[in-house]
């Protein structure tokens, strides 16, 4: 290899020979090259230069209690010492034991069963596939489809992209992906004036009551992120809807998906979002967090009625054959124990409201800027979205790529945000101190008026 210096310009020049980096169109790295991270120290991110980084979207979704987390480490450390991995059929192991208890005794009543596999793509394919088999083993063969919410996003792989509705990640595949069917959205951004984020939720449940009692027959599931819309723009609604669509999937039978993916963990405010519609979904989705951001792992969880539906003599022919090479590995199995140590220790929720209610003050004032068409929230999610114009909410024209002028003033002010379109938001590790958090909301404010400028 050739020589070179130890710094940025250095790496990022090695890198792009070879590496061909996600969600990006490379030929922008002509311009702004990818910042090669040496370490990251608790919510900081140290490139090769010497600049910091505070990480204000926790390393898309994933890290809860900052990087190179000494109580995470450690206990990665110790399971690499002693068994890094092993095959889970046919054998098994503690961490996969264990974490599968803990997750069963934490998650909403009735989810006993665990299907481990190893990124949230995954864990969403696990749980169509799930569910569809469900009903081939139950006498409803004909229950074949699964019904979405449109702006949802549940992932990359074909069949987690075609439930998913985000025109930028799906459209040029479309021709690739399976016939879903698609229902107008809660999302409370849509409400109208005056109307409560509750009434709004409530009133845009009845296009989903009407579609389940139209489709039942034909439906398998339907999947639907609780409470926050993530990649669609950070777009929130009311518990409510969860409460309504969880009793009108039962009177349909109907399953309900909840992908906690991103939502999972904390980030809303209660450990699981479905808490706080105080429903059970028949399966439950949940990666990025559970291992607090350290290593790729993912679980659905489901209750005995669907495990019992695929319990059988072999050659019955019922069994669940789908396997992952890495399912429930043994060092992402003990990332999670130890990040569920800390929930289990420290008061983590507790100490979140207060941050989350300081940063919507500090926001708060953002919401009269000319071109700001609301600031919301949902727990540790705070997004501000802009627009062209306010009165009538009309987007930026997204050629003009405004998102990233933002998201280049953040970085040379040593602050990763990464805004959706318009939508500039942060997401912040939980060990973020009241000091870092007020830095975030005033580089987002700056990122406001360059993002709107002329
Ligand atoms: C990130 C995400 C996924 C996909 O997870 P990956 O690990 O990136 O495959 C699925 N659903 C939601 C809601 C997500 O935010």
């Amino acid at each position: 290899m050739q020589a070179g210096g130890d710094d940025n310009a250095t790496w990022a020049a090695r890198d792009l020979r070879h590496v061909w980096h996600p969600c990006t169109q490379m030929k922008d790295h002509e311009s702004l090259p990818p910042i090669p991270v040496r370490r990251g120290v608790g919510v900081w991110l140290e490139d090769y230069d010497g600049h910091r980084y505070l990480d204000a979207i926790s390393s898309w979704w994933t890290n809860l209690f900052g990087h190179a987390n000494a109580r995470i480490s450690g206990a990665v450390a110790d399971q690499a010492a002693n068994l890094e991995h092993v095959l889970l059929a046919g054998f098994t192991h503690k961490p996969a034991i264990v974490l599968a208890e803990r997750l069963s005794a934490l998650a909403p009543a009735g989810l006993s069963r665990c299907f481990y596999a190893d990124n949230g793509s995954a864990a969403v394919e696990v749980a169509l596939k799930m569910s569809f088999h469900y009903w081939q083993n139950s006498g409803r063969p004909a229950k074949q489809r699964f019904l979405t919410l449109s702006n949802s996003y549940h992932g990359e792989t074909l069949g987690a992209l075609s439930v998913g509705d985000v025109p930028l990640y799906r459209q040029v595949y479309d021709p690739l992906l399976l016939r879903v069917l698609t229902v107008p959205s809660p999302d409370c951004y849509q409400r109208a004036a005056g109307t409560s984020w509750a009434a709004h939720s409530e009133q845009q449940f009845a296009l989903m009551e009407a579609a389940l009692a139209q489709h039942a027959d034909e439906l398998a599931a339907v999947i639907v992120e609780p409470l926050v819309q993530c990649a669609g723009g950070m777009r929130m609604y009311d518990a409510r809807y969860l409460a309504l669509l969880r009793e009108a999937c039962d009177r349909h039978r109907v399953h309900l998906i909840a992908d906690e993916i991103a939502v999972g963990f904390g980030r809303t405010g209660t450990l699981f979002a479905c808490e706080q519609a105080g429903i059970t979904p028949d399966f439950m989705c949940l990666s990025k967090g559970l291992t607090g951001g350290y290593l790729p792992l993912s679980v659905v969880l489901t209750g005995e009625q669907v495990y019992a539906a695929f319990y059988d003599e072999y050659c019955a022919q019922r069994a669940f054959l789908h396997s992952h090479s890495y399912t429930g590995n043994p060092l992402a199995c003990a990332a999670a124990l130890a990040t569920l140590d800390i929930f289990a220790s420290e008061p983590v929720l507790e100490r979140n409201r207060a941050l989350a209610a300081r940063m919507a003050a500090r926001a708060a004032p953002l919401g009269a800027h000319a071109h700001v068409a609301e600031v919301r929230q949902c727990g540790m999610i705070l997004a501000i979205e802009t627009v062209r114009h306010k009165a009538t909410r009309e987007p930026w024209p997204w050629q003009e790529r405004r998102g990233l002028r933002a998201y280049r003033h953040a970085l040379e002010r040593g602050v990763l945000l990464r805004p959706l379109g318009g939508v500039i938001y942060c997401m912040p590790p939980y060990v973020i101190t009241d000091a870092e958090a007020d830095r975030i909301i005033d580089v987002a404010a700056e990122c406001v008026e360059v993002l709107c400028g002329a």
